[in-house]
């Protein structure tokens, strides 16, 4: 079977939900199960109602519930043309946003935003996606259901989950594929829902935005997929992010490490966690576009392939505060277990680590939320120097550790542009380079180490 993932813009439009649905009916592979993202731009929607209510601003969710039913509603008009399924549909719309408008109205009361709490509201996004799909696919005559994954979940606090960790996500999808299976046995193709329930910490902290990559993931293992396929906006992954650079060219193949770096330093088109689901079962991973189906896209296989260039990808990241350390006596041991274990405490992960005889540099993601706490806290011990904005930029690629002066050329081509480097970094398999840069620098680092490497002289 194929494990196959929509996103939001395949998911954005009437449009986009037929031309998915063609997809998902022509696809060469009987068995699917279809995991979607809500429509575009659905999720920011319903995290702003959240915000509104909790500030008790009545009329300002209001609204944005209001543009929500339009938008699925115009959707569900134009793609659902057999009266019983068209009223199945706008029913489930309306009966949905009715107890969504319920929730947000005691949040207003309560005034504070649980992760439980905003779980549940983001969850409709998915919700209604999938019931969209499903509903288009069964008015084609196709044998197609809805699937909501948050019962699963729900199941699972039975056994005593506390953490969202690896334990819990292999117990999840080993309950997955007890429910997906016997569908596919009675030919049915499951929609489900990329959102997959309350879990502890709150998906959007314990898994992050574009968790929908990973339950398609989850669902891949589940079911021993062959393949595990994300559909998306652009037709694969390539040289760097194409709305910075518009001539970026398409990897054709990358390996499961080269994948994962990649999405970890910065690369939106897939989510970091959805590799190591493949990985176990040696599941190949392809990126496709759903608006060019017949383009190749990128296959993520166990050992990948070498390209000819020096590497294969540039990632940014925007954003970053490096935070840098020192005392009286920093040859003492134990002051980076220290930093780790006080970084950890507040659950904020460090991205990049730079030590020297004098001082220990780390970087994170600017507007954590307890990013002042922890500043507080090491100022108690050591001196603290705090920068935000500054950006990442990074190469990735296995072919870095046969071509000699790689990291020469990456930091000379920015330095001909005059960009200031703050701090590197080489990643312990030599497959990375990171270098953090001025966040008003990123734009223009990434173009000039894309045309010093790709761009033919
Ligand atoms: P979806 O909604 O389908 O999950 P995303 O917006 O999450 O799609 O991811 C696709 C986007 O990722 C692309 O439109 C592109 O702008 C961005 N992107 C960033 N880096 C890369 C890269 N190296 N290759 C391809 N796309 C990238
Ligand atoms: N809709 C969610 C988000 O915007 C999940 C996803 O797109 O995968 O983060
Ligand atoms: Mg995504």
């Amino acid at each position: 079977m194929f494990s196959l993932k929509f996103g939001g813009t395949s998911m954005g439009s009437a449009e986009a939900i037929a031309q998915t649905a063609q997809i998902i009916i022509h696809h060469p592979e009987k068995d699917k199960v279809v995991t979607v993202s809500a429509m575009s731009g659905v999720t920011d929607l319903l995290l702003s109602s959240a915000q509104y209510a909790i500030q008790n601003n009545v009329q300002g969710y209001k609204n944005i519930l209001q543009e929500i039913e339009e938008k699925h509603s115009t959707a569900l008009k134009i793609l659902v043309k057999e009266e019983e399924f068209y009223k199945e549909g706008i029913d489930f719309i309306q009966t949905k946003l009715s107890n969504l408008s319920n929730f947000l109205h005691a949040l207003t009361v309560i005034g504070e935003l649980s992760s439980r709490s905003n779980d549940e509201i983001i969850a409709l996004g998915e919700i209604l996606s999938a019931k969209l799909l499903s509903l288009h696919l069964q008015d084609l005559g196709e044998k197609a259901e809805f699937t909501s994954l948050d019962t699963i979940v729900s199941s699972m606090f039975k056994h005593d989950h506390t953490t969202s960790d690896k334990h819990f996500f292999e117990c999840f999808s080993h309950k997955l594929g007890s429910i997906l299976t016997p569908l596919l046995e009675k030919n049915v193709t499951p929609i489900c829902t990329g959102f997959f329930g309350k879990i502890p910490g709150g998906i959007v902290n314990a898994v992050g935005r574009g968790y929908s990559d990973f339950t398609a993931a989850l669902i891949g293992k589940a079911c021993n997929a062959e393949e595990i396929q994300i559909w998306t906006d652009v037709s694969g992954i390539l040289s760097t992010d194409p709305r910075i650079v518009k001539e970026a060219h398409v990897i054709t193949e990358l390996s499961f490490n080269e994948a994962t770096e990649l999405a970890n330093l910065g690369a939106k088109v897939i989510h970091p966690q959805t590799i190591w689901p493949a990985v176990k079962n040696n599941i190949l991973v392809r990126i496709k576009n759903t608006m060019a189906p017949d383009d190749p896209g990128t296959a993520i296989t166990k050992r990948g392939k070498d390209s000819h260039y020096a590497f294969k990808s540039i990632t940014v990241q925007k954003n970053i505060t490096v935070l840098t350390i020192q005392s009286a006596n920093m040859s003492e041991s134990g002051i980076l277990i220290d930093l780790f274990q006080s970084c950890a405490s507040y659950d904020i992960s460090i991205d990049l680590v730079s030590t020297s005889e004098s001082s220990i540099s780390i970087t994170i993601q600017n507007g954590h939320q307890h990013l002042s706490r922890l500043i507080t806290e090491l100022e108690k011990r050591y001196m603290v120097k705090t920068v935000h904005n500054k950006a990442i930029i990074a190469i990735v690629g296995n072919e870095m550790r046969k071509h000699i002066g790689v990291a020469g050329r990456f930091f000379s081509s920015l330095a001909e542009a005059n960009i200031n480097i703050s701090m590197i970094s080489q990643g312990a398999n030599e497959s990375n380079i990171s270098a953090v840069i001025a966040g008003s620098d990123a734009n223009n680092a990434v173009k000039t180490v894309h045309k010093e490497f790709f761009h033919t002289k």
